[in-house]
């Protein structure tokens, strides 16, 4: 097996580059102040650690993380921390950029950051992972906090390394203001502040864009099929909550490689199968793809879940869907963007589709300034309310600027960033 594994897509552009094209067309079509444009081409600050841990067999791994503030003028910085080997400085950057524009599209009062430690975490026991993210929160010191820059979960990372982060940095504030920082993070466990529902948020927020693109298009859902590349936290709870429409996965890959089968994989048995196994490949009862196949099946939905860049001109050329939902952040290069359109293939853009898990962190964050905890009942309504306005206002501005649907995003997100710099004006 290579280093990237037997899924992994070769030769993908430089994601910063992608991001800033999408946030080009987006500021031409909006008019966006010179100015505005200039503040918000590059992140506010960019850390690089780089950091000691003892491993279990007493030796020391030196670690690079990273933590990039794009954009603070509508709140404080928000956004995931990632574990992965290909983490990149330009890769935290897009994905940082991206934050400030899903928040803002959302009026969710945070701005944008990214972060993460390029590592294979699956190569750790559970006492070095957790040394590694005690060191690393430990590094990040005061350029985290409840009321500045508040973590949460990505790609390799889950509720426990949200606790660790938590617990390593209310471990050095001062004992009066400790609970008070418990919303340092989002994405933590329930017994450590965590809220209903945010393990499932980004999931259950695909699906109600999916619900509410079928409900537009007169699609049935019932007796339709998806398929679900990435099979972690969201692509595992996308494919759960969508199979309650009566919709049938019928292939599913990640980074060990794809299956198939016609008849449909039971989302559930398949979650079940991928804990024990750490992957879905050799699930019993499916036909072993490529990844190639894997983008040529015929089906009603596509729910990329993985990391960005996966869909590039060749895919978009092969897929044979209606629809692609972007559960990942940036899966579709600029190029394929050009293609799916000429196809005729509906995109939702990841800063709508992906955001209910940020809506939910959101919500986390508030119960934790309040010391409240609301029911899970509470925490969907509110989740289903903000997904569906926000998804009517991006339709919305599509076909009133005949646009598509990620520059529609995007220009929304920029108008509010925008309209906050003109009100408070840039120092000095
Ligand atoms: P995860 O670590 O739980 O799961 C990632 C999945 O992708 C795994 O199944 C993994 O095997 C697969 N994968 C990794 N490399 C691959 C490759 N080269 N080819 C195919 N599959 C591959 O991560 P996650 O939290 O589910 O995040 C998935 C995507 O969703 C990322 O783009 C992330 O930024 C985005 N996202 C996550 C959240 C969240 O709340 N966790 C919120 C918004 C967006």
């Amino acid at each position: 097996m290579s280093d990237a594994g037997a899924g992994a897509k070769s030769g993908k552009p430089n994601p910063y580059s992608v991001a800033k094209a999408q946030f080009e067309k987006a500021a031409t079509l909006s008019g966006l102040a010179d100015e505005i444009r200039l503040i918000l081409s590059q992140p506010k600050n960019e850390l690089i650690v780089n950091f000691p841990v003892r491993m279990d067999d007493g030796s020391y791994q030196l670690f690079k993380g990273y933590r990039v503030q794009h954009n603070n003028a509508i709140g404080p910085y928000k956004g995931g921390i990632r574990y992965h080997h290909d983490v990149s400085l330009d890769e935290i950057k897009a994905l940082a950029s991206w934050m400030t524009y899903k928040c803002a599209l959302h009026e969710i009062p945070f701005g944008g950051a990214k972060g993460g430690i390029k590592f294979d975490p699956s190569t750790h026991s559970q006492s070095e992972l957790e040394r590694i993210t005690r060191r690393f929160t430990f590094e990040l010191g005061n350029n985290i906090g409840p009321e500045h820059d508040i973590p949460a979960p990505d790609v390799g990372t889950n509720a426990q390394t949200m606790a660790w982060m938590m617990d390593t940095y209310v471990s050095f504030t001062a004992a009066g203001s400790r609970q008070a920082n418990h919303g340092v993070v989002t994405g933590k466990p329930l017994t450590c502040g965590g809220s209903q529902g945010r393990s499932a948020a980004t999931g259950q927020g695909v699906v109600h864009c999916i619900a509410e693109w079928a409900r537009d298009k007169r699609f049935d859902l019932n007796g339709g099929t998806y398929i679900v590349q990435g099979f972690g936290n969201v692509g595992s709870n996308t494919a759960k909550i969508l199979a309650r429409t009566g919709a049938s996965m019928i292939a599913v890959g990640d980074w060990k490689g794809y299956i198939f089968n016609s008849e449909g994989i039971n989302p559930f048995k398949l979650s079940e199968y991928v804990v024990k196994n750490g992957t879905v490949a050799g699930y019993p009862g499916s036909q072993t793809i490529t990844r190639d196949e894997f983008f040529a099946v015929q089906t009603d939905i596509l729910v990329p879940a993985a990391l960005e860049l996966e869909i590039g001109e060749k895919e978009a050329r092969a897929v044979k869907c209606k629809m692609i939902v972007e559960a990942a952040n940036g899966p579709t290069d600029n190029d394929a963007d050009a293609i799916l359109a000429e196809r005729g293939i509906d995109v939702i853009p990841d800063i709508l589709a992906n955001s209910g898990g940020v809506a939910v962190s959101y919500y986390e964050w508030l119960q934790n300034k309040r010391s409240e905890f609301w029911d899970l009942e509470d925490v969907e309504d509110r989740l289903a309310k903000r997904m569906r306005r926000t998804y009517a206002a991006v339709m919305e501005y599509a076909a009133r600027k005949k646009c598509d649907w990620r520059t529609a995003a995007f220009c929304i997100a920029l108008d509010r960033v925008s309209k906050t710099y003109i009100d408070r004006g840039i120092f000095p």
